[in-house]
């Protein structure tokens, strides 16, 4: 039986209950109920890690595929820079874009355009900008919903420039409409994503009313049908608009170097580059207790390496890092993005968010009522430290804290801890037993 969790997936028929996704999920985000993985979803940030974690591949997302081109009179496809990155030799990406066509899409538009274009809305948004710090950059979905839930003090500090895939397909359709007279709703805009956390990002968007963009397709749904294509197709036209400013996103680092060689940086200030859940937990826990302090501009990426290690992309990391590189140094490409008209639109607003992105803290998860909140906070750290403090998961959460939650939640019982249930089983035992020595009055001594 499959069980969908907004786009995730779980095939319980595969799952074995073996507890790895659990213990790998840095969100606390899953639990073991009666053998089989659950997740919560208003603590999962959809990074992927899971995916990768469980051994019995029982995890995946629902995507878009083809066949729902149908859909529209007019289809463009938006490709993620990371999906360059999945194939090797000559000719990518042009060749990639050809194929993308080929298979079916009428136009292609490149995520890496749009990447560029943030990146000129960034630097003038870091000229006129007074804090707070540090400011932290908003490409990663999963970093956003993870400051949302964990670090709702930081939520002001992102960048409110749009996701680069929702600027290529805002420009994309505003042309179209101009261009081939039809109305937005028969063009069907679909991007090829990374990961489930961008998917999500433009499925239930919060920065905006609608997203630009109709469909999403993972990078590994479409691999296998694209390398089909790629062996036969010819180069006909020239599709590539993006330079290695933007193809570089899909790399850890690609992001802040542009705002580095463009000087828009402060020199009294540091700014830093961080990979892995793990690491930008660490981080964002370093500045709000003060041991990291005077940064002005964080590069978050979920995903180790950045999007090319995404959950849903093909090629070995390391491997799509080093054609990343290779596409940045070797691109020639003139940029054919006009700073002025980019620097026009900034002020008129653009590529802002249209609505302000709000915090989704913990706290008010436990109960809406805030007053009640805190009174389940407070019973959920009583019962935490009554709890063995081991983290071991045998009770199906990660750790001795989650499962307090649980309780305080109504989901778990205190004896779902093994050595609660020992204590209590013997506590009954010793009930049992002293009751079997009792005997009404009625009964004569002996
Ligand atoms: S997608 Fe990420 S946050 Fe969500 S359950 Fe999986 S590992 Fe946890
Ligand atoms: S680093 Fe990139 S691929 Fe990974 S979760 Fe963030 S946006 Fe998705």
């Amino acid at each position: 039986m499959k069980k969908s969790y907004g786009i995730i997936t779980i095939d319980e028929d595969k799952c074995q209950g073996c507890v790895n996704c659990m213990m790998s999920c840095r969100t606390e985000a899953i639990r073991i109920y009666e053998g089989k993985a659950r997740i919560l979803t208003n603590k999962c940030i959809y990074c992927g890690k899971c995916f990768r974690d469980c051994p019995e591949n029982a995890i995946t997302a629902s995507t878009h595929g083809l066949e729902d081109l149908k859909r529209y009179k007019y289809t463009i496809v938006i490709p993620t820079s990371s999906l360059y990155a999945q194939f090797p030799g000559e000719g990518v990406p042009n060749k990639v874009l050809c194929a993308l066509k080929a298979l079916g899409f009428d136009d292609v538009c490149e995520e890496a355009v749009g990447a560029e274009i943030a990146s000129i809305a960034t630097q003038e948004y870091l000229k006129e900008y007074r804090g707070p710090y540090p400011i932290i950059s908003s490409y990663c979905p999963a970093i956003i919903r993870l400051i949302q839930i964990q670090f709702p003090n930081f939520v002001d500090n992102i960048n409110p420039i749009e996701l680069p895939a929702e600027i290529t397909a805002k420009y994309a359709r505003e042309e179209k409409v101009k261009e081939l007279g039809l109305r937005e709703e028969e063009i069907g805009i679909f991007y090829i994503a990374p990961c489930p956390a961008k998917i999500v990002a433009i499925a239930k968007t919060e920065t905006k009313e609608r997203s630009y963009i109709n469909g999403t397709i993972s990078i590994s749904a479409i691999y296998g049908q694209l390398l089909a294509v790629l062996r036969e197709v010819r180069e006909e036209e020239d599709l590539q608009k993006a330079t290695g400013v933007g193809i570089g996103w899909a790399m850890k680092g690609g992001e802040i170097r542009e705002l580095e060689r463009q000087r828009c940086l402060r020199d009294d200030k540091e700014s830093i580059v961080v990979d892995g859940i793990k690491n930008v937990i660490k981080v964002l826990d370093g500045i709000e207790n003060g041991k990291l302090r005077n940064i002005e501009f964080i590069e978050a990426r979920s995903c180790p390496e950045g999007c090319i290690g995404g959950a849903l992309t093909v090629a070995d990391r390391y491997v799509a890092r080093g054609r990343i590189r290779k596409l940045m140094l070797g691109n020639e490409k003139e940029s054919e993005i006009k700073r002025e008209e980019v620097v026009r639109r900034f002020r008129e607003g653009y590529y802002f968010f249209e609505k302000r992105l709000k915090p989704k803290p913990f706290a008010s998860r436990l109960d809406p009522d805030p007053i009640k909140a805190v009174e389940k906070m407070k019973l959920r750290d009583e019962i935490h430290s009554s709890l063995p403090g081991l983290d071991c998961g045998a009770c199906g959460a990660p750790n001795c804290r989650a499962l307090a939650d649980d309780v305080v939640q109504g989901r778990a019982e205190v004896t779902d801890c093994i050595f609660k249930w020992r204590e209590r089983a013997k506590d009954l035992a010793e009930e049992v037993m002293e009751w079997a020595g009792k005997k009404p009055h009625s009964i004569p001594k002996r």
